[in-house]
C-alpha cells in the first residue's frame, strides 16, 4: 500500500508503538537517503527507468505499472525522490534583476509576495514563502497529504516527465476521514491524522467507497494549483524537476486560524507565527484602508485578541507580576509609554522562541522562566502555575501592551466593512468572536487567484518561463 521516498516530518510519531497495524515498523516504506548531486541522481532515474520499461512509457503505463505494483505486492521496487530548498541551492525562475521575467507576477520567487498574497506580510520563510524544488524518478510518490497550515500552494513543472496529480476535495474530508480509519484498521486514531504519515491508497479504492477524486497530468511547463485543505498525492512518470511555493488569498485567514489553533492543542510545531503573520498583515493593511481584507482579518484578530487578554489576566490574577516588554514594536506603532525594553532581553528581539510544552511560536507574549532558560506559551504557563502552585522565577515578557493590541483591533475594526452589531471592544474572554470558518466557494478562490498576477503574462516566446504561459488561466490544473 506505501511506496513513497520522502521522509516526512513525523518520524518520531512514526516510530511510536501505537499503531501496530499497516503502519508499524515493518510496514515503514519511507526511508531518509543521503545527498547526492543531481547528475547523479539523474543517472539513477536513467537506470530506474530502463530496469522498469523498455521504451519511454507514456503516464497512463506509468500509472498502470505503478498501482499495478503497489497493488499487488509481490515485488519490493525503491526509488528516490529529493527536496531542495531553492534559498540555498537557487531557484528554477530567474531571480537576476537584469534577467528577463525575474519579477514577473508567475515567477514563483515572486508569486507569495504579489497584491493578492497575504503572505507577503510574512516576509521569507523556506518551505512556505520561499519556494522549494522537487526532484523525482519514475514512481517517485508525495503520498497523500493535505498542507499542515491549510494553505493553497502553486507548483510548476520546470522540465522532465509528465506527473500525476490526484486529489480529494476538502469538503470530502468528513467521508475521507471514516474511510481511511475503516480501511487501515487505524483503532480509534482519526483517519486524518493516519493520512500524516506517508499513505498512499489507489484512487479507485477511494472511488469505491465514495470519495470524489480527481486525477490530472502535469507535464512540463504547466502550473498546479492545490486549493486549501485539498488532500493531494503525487506520481512522478520519470526524471523531472518541478518547484512549488505557498500564497494565500484573504479567505484562507480563517481557515487557517483555525488550523493554527488545532494544531497548538495537538502540540505540532508550525513553520511560522499565524500571530505574527495576522498581527502584521493588521498594522500594514490598517493603514491602506483596504475594507474588504479588514474585515476579513478583524474576526480572528479580536479573536486572538481576547484570548490573549483573557490569559494575561488570569496569570496576573494567579500571582504572575513580573513583566518586561521585548522585541521591537512594528514600525509603524512607537511604543506609547516609551518605557526602555530590558538590556538582557534584547537577544530575544531576533529569535523566534518556541514553548517548550506545545511548540507554539511565541509571538505576542511568553512566559519565561529566566534561570532554566525556558519559555512557555501563555496557555503552557497557566498549566505550569496551576501545576506547580508557583509562579516563583517567572516572568512575563511581552511585545505590545493591552493598550497598543486594543487600539490596533479597533483600528482595524473601525475600517472594516462589519455589521453595525459586530462589536470590538467586548471585553476579554466574553467575546467568543468565534472565528468560524467561512464558506470557501471554490469560485471566490478562483477569482482571487486571478488577482495575484499584477501584470499581463509575457510573451510566448520568453526564456525560463513556461510553454503554456500566454493561456495560463486555462492551462493552470486546477486541483479540487
Ligand atoms: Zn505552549
Amino acid at each position: 500500500m506505501l511506496y513513497p521516498m520522502e521522509k516526512r516530518r513525523r518520524e518520531e510519531e512514526e516510530e511510536e508503538e501505537e499503531n501496530k497495524g499497516v503502519l508499524s515498523e515493518q510496514h515503514k516504506c519511507v526511508y531518509k537517503g543521503k545527498s547526492v548531486s543531481l547528475t547523479t541522481f539523474y543517472r539513477i532515474a536513467r537506470n530506474t527507468m530502463n530496469m522498469c520499461f523498455n521504451k519511454e512509457p507514456a503516464a497512463s503505463e506509468v500509472e498502470q505499472e505503478y498501482w499495478r505494483i503497489v497493488e499487488q505486492r509481490d515485488c519490493h521496487v525503491a526509488v528516490h525522490y529529493g527536496k531542495v530548498d531553492t534559498n540555498t541551492h537557487g531557484s528554477g525562475f530567474p531571480v537576476g534583476k537584469s534577467e528577463p521575467f525575474s519579477k514577473h507576477g508567475w515567477n514563483l520567487t515572486v508569486l507569495p509576495n504579489n497584491s493578492g498574497s497575504i503572505l507577503r506580510h510574512l516576509g521569507a520563510v523556506p518551505g512556505v514563502t520561499i519556494p522549494w524544488l522537487n526532484i523525482g524518478m519514475v514512481f517517485s510518490t508525495s503520498c497523500w497529504s493535505r498542507d499542515q497550515n491549510r494553505l493553497p500552494y502553486i507548483d510548476y513543472l520546470h522540465t522532465g516527465a509528465d506527473c500525476i496529480w490526484y486529489s480529494v476535495p476538502a469538503e470530502e474530508k468528513t467521508k475521507l476521514d471514516k474511510v481511511v480509519h475503516r480501511l487501515l484498521q487505524a483503532n480509534g486514531t482519526p483517519g486524518l491524522e493516519m493520512l500524516e504519515r506517508n499513505v498512499m491508497i489507489s484512487p479507485e479504492v477511494l472511488s469505491r467507497e465514495g470519495i470524489r477524486v480527481h486525477r490530472t497530468v502535469q507535464q512540463s511547463g504547466q502550473f498546479v494549483v492545490c486549493f486549501p485543505g485539498t488532500f493531494v498525492s503525487k506520481v512522478c512518470c520519470g526524471y523531472s524537476v518541478s518547484e512549488t511555493v505557498h500564497f494565500a488569498t484573504p479567505q484562507w485567514m480563517n481557515l487557517g486560524y483555525e488550523t493554527a489553533k488545532d494544531l497548538k492543542c495537538r502540540r505540532i510545531a508550525k513553520p511560522f507565527s499565524m500571530e505574527k503573520l495576522l498581527y502584521q498583515i493588521a498594522t500594514a493593511e490598517a493603514k491602506r484602508d483596504n475594507g474588504v481584507l479588514l474585515s476579513t482579518i478583524s474576526t480572528p484578530l479580536k479573536d486572538l485578541r481576547n484570548v490573549e487578554m483573557r490569559q494575561r489576566q488570569e496569570l496576573y490574577e494567579a500571582g504572575l507580576l513580573s513583566s518586561a516588554r521585548y522585541g521591537t514594536p512594528d514600525n509603524n506603532q512607537s511604543p506609547s509609554d516609551g518605557r526602555k525594553k530590558p538590556r538582557k532581553w534584547l537577544a530575544l528581539e531576533s529569535s523566534e522562541r518556541r514553548c517548550q510544552t506545545c511548540q507554539h511560536l511565541c509571538y505576542l507574549s511568553m512566559v519565561v522562566q529566566e534561570n532554566e532558560n525556558v519559555v512557555f506559551c501563555l496557555e503552557c504557563a497557566l498549566d505550569y502555575v496551576e501545576k506547580y502552585k508557583s509562579c516563583r522565577g517567572l516572568k512575563m515578557m511581552y511585545r505590545y501592551d493591552e493598550e497598543q493590541i486594543n487600539s490596533l483591533v479597533n483600528q482595524v475594526c473601525g475600517k472594516a466593512m462589519v455589521k453595525s452589531s459586530d462589536n470590538c471592544n467586548s471585553p476579554p474572554g466574553s467575546g467568543k468572536a468565534g472565528a468560524k470558518r467561512g464558506a470557501r466557494k471554490r469560485a471566490t478562490v478562483e477569482v482571487s487567484l486571478s488577482r495575484l498576477s499584477p501584470s499581463t503574462p509575457p510573451p510566448p516566446s520568453a526564456t525560463h518561463l513556461p510553454k503554456n504561459n500566454t493561456h495560463l488561466p486555462k492551462s493552470t490544473a486546477l486541483v479540487s
